[in-house]
């Protein structure tokens, strides 16, 4: 039951939690939207439609009405709904496109963070394929994240809003995909945001904030995920933080048309309207002594951060093109501008077909409960001691990853891992060949990848289904330290590629190189005591990443502020190896180190 003093956003188990709020949208909004039939997506009643460009946005949950409120007739045909704060999977965003594409071309628009980058980019392929031509949109609004010179590293936050808007509409008219994609892009380059913190959010299941602002203290330029803001600055009332937020963008905005600015002031989830309103009515008088004139703004909730406290100015100077397209009539759960009847009153599709039924899964894949732990031959015993490994060091990991980024590392790699290991139970094999461990491994990474979700669920997924597909032509033969060897240094090849992060960067990398370099040297040893020998290499440069400065991914904008702690993905890859190491030793019996 409900107590009075347990924060909301604690109500829900992790485990169900996207699911449920799924079932509910789409029970509360079914006149407009629907689940997905075989994803985690949400789809428009109003498509597909066939000759339209097909808008599909994305994300981690968390940020409600971005992104599955934000679907709709004249905005998006469909969002792809990941775990909180964590990218969806390619599958799914695949799945999803395919659900709507109505034969010209789709979409993908979402914030830029390296997981969301990955998966869409590899749905993107996975449908370029099969004929389907389908663009990135990447939102980079956040003036925070990196500085005007390189404005494309720069984070997508609220200003995802506008730039959804502007495609949506462009797709309604019966813009083709060149056209739709030039018109995000212009919303894109002309929109920023500037965003302020009081208070920290909780993840779902958890008692703790993921973060927290310092009493009497705002931080100034905080991401959506609580990644840490620019500078931190003294308590400021209302109208000092509407001054602090116009000072920052006013010089940063381009000068286009004629001083029309579209202004969206957007609370990040227990900040009220009316502290919003107080606020909204200094930028207003800010914007207009400044020439500019704010064009139908819109105050209220719009990309949110779980229960964060705090807000964020989004300014979209406007040209007559931008505004007809900001203009536009949509209808979403999240957003509505006068339609005219988009649907007509009383079309209410049936809730009946709805499932509410939690097990409804969108994945082949069985429960780990539901397998055989004696089934799957060795790699399934090695990624099963490997599992064990990070649950035991789950909120450790979470902890190292809210240092630099959002926390989500250690249930994010417990989730995929969980699922890893039900996959290689699953696959159809039961020893040690070459031929079973690949097996066992294109299962289990691909597996990874769809439950993880995230920059690590795309590269430990894509790890693994390389070594794996590196392996499984060999056939019969044992898997010796060579053959390992070449497989893991294909395998950390394709990850670099998809990833852009080499030795040195602070990431996973950093310790996965440590062990391919190892296994590479002993390529004489047998295979316990060289994976030995290589795990406790990888464990040493893990620890060693403390003394890095990240260099990708969302950790990458603290900069300097990022040393101190270990990269949390190079910490549970060195945790996963070393366990599965001591597994397929005491199967192997060897270790003559
Ligand atoms: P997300 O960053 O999407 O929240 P996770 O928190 O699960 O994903 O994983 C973060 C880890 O992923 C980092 O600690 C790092 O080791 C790894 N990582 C992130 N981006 C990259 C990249 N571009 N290349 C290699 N590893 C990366
Ligand atoms: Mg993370």
């Amino acid at each position: 039951m409900t107590t009075v003093d347990t924060p909301p956003t604690t109500l829900s188990d992790p485990t169900t939690f996207k699911q449920r709020w799924v079932d509910g949208l789409c029970a509360a909004y079914s006149r407009t939207v629907r689940k997905a039939p075989d994803a985690f997506g949400v789809l428009s009643n109003a498509s597909p439609r066939p000759g339209k460009v097909a808008v599909i946005v994305g994300g981690g949950c968390g940020h409600y009405p971005a992104f599955a409120g934000l679907v709709g007739p004249g905005l998006a045909d469909a969002a792809v709904v990941g775990d909180v704060f964590t990218s969806p999977s390619a599958e799914q965003a695949y799945r999803t496109a395919k659900a709507v594409d109505g034969g010209a071309g789709v979409v993908f628009a979402y914030g830029n963070y390296a997981g969301d980058v990955m998966h869409f980019g590899l749905a993107g392929r996975r449908l370029a394929a099969e004929g389907i031509e389908a663009r990135q949109m990447i939102v980079t609004d956040d003036v925070a994240s990196a500085p005007a010179e390189r404005a494309a590293d720069r984070r997508g936050v609220a200003g995802d809003f506008f730039v959804f808007k502007v495609l949506g509409a462009a797709a309604e008219r019966g813009d083709d995909l060149d056209a739709v994609m030039a018109a995000g892009e212009r919303a894109n380059e002309v929109t920023r945001t500037f965003g302020a913190a009081f208070d920290g959010c909780t993840l779902p299941g958890q008692t703790d904030p993921l973060f927290t602002v310092a009493p009497g203290s705002v931080e100034l330029g905080l991401g959506i995920h609580g990644e840490p803001g620019m500078r931190t600055a003294a308590a400021m009332d209302a109208y000092e933080l509407a001054d602090a937020l116009v000072d920052q963008l006013l010089p940063q905005v381009p000068r286009i048309g004629d001083g029309r600015v579209a202004v969206l002031l957007n609370g990040l989830g227990s900040t009220t309207y009316e502290d919003l309103f107080v606020t909204y009515g200094r930028v207003h008088a800010r914007l207009l002594a400044a020439g500019l004139t704010p064009y139908r703004p819109e105050v209220g909730e719009f990309v949110t951060s779980m229960d964060m406290a705090g807000l964020s100015l989004t300014l979209m100077p406007l040209d007559d093109e931008l505004a007809a397209l900001y203009d536009a009539p949509c209808e979403t759960p999240g957003f509505r501008l006068p339609a005219g009847g988009w649907l007509a009153s009383g079309e209410v599709s049936d809730a009946a077909s709805l499932t509410l039924n939690v097990s409804d899964s969108t994945s082949s894949i069985p429960a780990l409960e539901d397998t055989d732990p004696d089934d799957g031959g060795i790699a399934a015993a090695a990624l099963t001691a490997a599992l064990a490994a990070v649950t035991e060091h789950e909120d450790e990991l979470g902890r190292l990853d809210a240092v630099a980024a959002d926390g989500d590392h250690g249930q994010g790699i417990v989730r995929g891992m969980r699922a890893a290991v039900a996959a290689a139970r699953t696959a159809g094999v039961s020893g040690d060949t070459a031929r079973d461990v690949g097996t066992a491994l294109l299962a289990a990474g691909t597996a990874l990848a769809d439950a993880a979700g995230g920059a690590s669920g795309a590269l430990f997924g894509l790890l693994l289904t390389e070594t794996g597909g590196r392996l499984q032509p060999r056939g019969d033969t044992p898997v010796t330290t060579a053959a390992l060897a070449d497989a893991v240094s294909a395998a950390q090849a394709a990850v670099t590629e998809l990833g852009g992060a080499h030795p040195g960067d602070k990431t996973m990398v950093d310790a996965l190189d440590a062990f391919t370099t190892t296994l590479r040297d002993r390529n004489d040893d047998d295979l316990t005591t060289a994976w030995r020998r290589a795990a406790d290499q990888a464990r040493t440069a893990a620890e060693r990443t403390a003394d890095l400065v990240p260099a990708v991914g969302r950790a990458a904008r603290l900069g300097d502020r990022g040393r101190g702690s270990a990269d949390p993905g190079a910490t549970s890859l060195g945790l996963m190896l070393a366990a599965a190491g001591e597994e397929i030793t005491t199967r192997c019996g060897k270790d003559t180190r």
